[in-house]
């Protein structure tokens, strides 16, 4: 089957792939308190799930990351990873999970079983008033249980935080701190202007610029070569030993040497994350048991990926596009 490769000559090799918009926090950057979620039909079932992934193994994907909404609340999950997991070492090199840890000391054994070996997990405050008010569900100790129950289970851990002007900006030092301490990586994510929330975005927007400016000012940061096909650039702190990332895309453009590609929980392909072009898969892989369908769907799709995304920030306030990242997965 013939490789991925975008109008760009970027080859696809890396699918995001969201399982549910559901999720069991309401963080105030990414979703409403009252969101209103999908009707459940909407949804693909874990079976056609499964056969997408296949599909887009066969044509080049070695790298598989599951996220949300909140994955390990769909009814499934496990034995959809499970069933991809099978792909492992035959066209794919590695499976990942996004998650908010809520419920990861329940599942952390799982997923290491179905073939996991790495789990980001984002965590905005280690303080438990201030999670509170960023998740707007009280559960900080729940999800460092679930940390915890992820390292025992072997899984590496890397931990996410969305810099808050207003919220966490003050503690992301203790964050690092904490992160390397335990032997984590450690990523800093800018506000995406991505779907209707409850508050004004821009009020929260905290340039990752500055922060590293101001982390440069009492550390010692060194850049380091890592990439990952994605947004995220690294320095190593030394005084800490530890990785640092910084995912910038409203002030950086990532977009040369992207290798992604995003799943929706309908099965709409979308070929950027900060721009509206997608096409539907669900209709092909419903339409037939046989999937020449869906690969031609697949083909036509990656000839729409555009050069860039189309996020600034003096328009902020108002989202570049209507879909939440729950929709479409971060
Ligand atoms: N529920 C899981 C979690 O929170 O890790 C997985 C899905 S969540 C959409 C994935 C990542 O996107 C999280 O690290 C979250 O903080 C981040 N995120 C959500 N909405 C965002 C936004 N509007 N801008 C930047 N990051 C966002
Ligand atoms: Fe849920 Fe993740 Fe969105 Fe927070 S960022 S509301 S945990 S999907």
């Amino acid at each position: 089957m013939t490789p991925l490769v975008d109008p760009f000559g970027r080859a696809i090799t890396y699918l995001r792939v969201s399982v549910t918009d559901r999720c069991d926090l309401r963080c105030v950057y990414c979703m409403s308190e009252r969101m209103r979620f999908l009707p459940r039909p909407e949804l693909l079932s874990i079976e056609e799930l499964d056969r997408l992934c296949a599909a887009f193994v066969a044509r080049g994907v070695r790298r598989l990351r599951f996220t949300g909404g909140e994955p390990l609340v769909r009814r499934g999950f496990i034995d959809l990873l499970k069933g991809v997991g099978r792909r492992l070492g035959r066209g794919l090199d590695e499976i990942t999970v996004t998650t908010n840890g809520v419920q990861l000391a329940e599942f952390a054994e799982d997923l290491f079983r179905a073939g996991v070996r790495r789990v980001n997990v984002s965590v905005d405050s280690l303080d438990r008033e201030t999670f509170k008010r960023i998740a707007r569900r009280d559960r900080l100790p729940q999800v460092l249980e679930g940390i915890d129950a992820a390292e025992r289970a072997g899984l590496k851990i890397k931990i996410n935080t969305v810099a808050l002007k207003h919220d966490n900006a003050h503690e992301l030092p203790d964050l690092v701190r904490w992160a390397h301490g335990r032997g984590f990586d450690i990523t800093f994510i800018e506000t995406m202007p991505l779907g209707e929330i409850d508050e004004d975005r821009t009020d929260q927007f905290l340039s990752l610029t500055s922060v590293r400016e101001d982390m440069a000012s009492y550390w010692r940061l060194t850049d380091l070569p890592d990439r990952t096909g994605g947004p995220a650039r690294y320095v190593r702190v030394e005084e800490t030993g530890g990785r640092l990332g910084f995912i910038t895309p409203m002030t950086h453009n990532f977009c040369e040497g992207c290798s992604r590609v995003r799943l929706t929980c309908t099965g709409k392909l979308y070929l950027c994350l900060g721009h509206e072009a997608a096409m539907d898969l669900r209709e092909p892989l419903r339409a037939s048991a046989d999937d020449a369908l869906l690969h031609e769907t697949i083909d036509a799709a990656i000839l729409l990926r555009p050069k860039g995304h189309d996020f600034q920030i003096e328009r902020m306030s108002k989202p570049a596009t209507a879909r939440h990242m729950s929709v479409t997965g971060g």
